[in-house]
């Protein structure tokens, strides 16, 4: 699969510092931000610092540092930000999985029960 990246995304621009966020918390290769429209009482966005698609194509091409640094900061962020009584990740990729933002991102939801995973078709 080729990946196209497109450095005129939100989140890149979140990145480069042209637009604000509401940074929850920063490390050297991930940065976790609150989502501007929350679907949740806690409603976070993860993103790897470099400019990867989705979450396949950090999978396979991020470095060992970066893939630990975003797994550790997602466990960070799950003991400080209020979902200790459960929570839900979701990284939508592409076409199908109605992927808004192109550039990879994981939401951590929670602060309230979260129904079940997928509404009926
Ligand atoms: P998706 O690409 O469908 O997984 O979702 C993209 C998410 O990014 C949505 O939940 C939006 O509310 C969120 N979003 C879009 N622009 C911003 C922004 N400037 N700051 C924070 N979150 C944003």
């Amino acid at each position: 699969m080729r990946f196209d990246y497109d450095p005129e995304n939100i989140f890149a621009k979140i990145l480069r510092g042209e637009i604000p966020n509401k940074t929850v918390l920063e490390t050297e290769h991930t940065l976790a931000f609150e989502d501007i429209r929350p679907q949740a009482p806690v409603h976070v966005l993860v993103i790897p610092k470099g400019a990867y698609v989705s979450q396949d194509h950090f999978a396979r091409d991020a470095t060992d540092a970066e893939i630990l640094d975003f797994n550790r900061t997602v466990a960070k962020l799950c003991e400080t930000i209020g979902v200790e009584e459960g929570f839900r990740t979701i990284s939508n990729a592409r076409g199908h999985g109605v992927q808004e933002v192109p550039h990879f991102h994981m939401h951590i939801l929670g602060g309230r029960p979260l129904g079940r995973m997928l509404a009926p078709a």
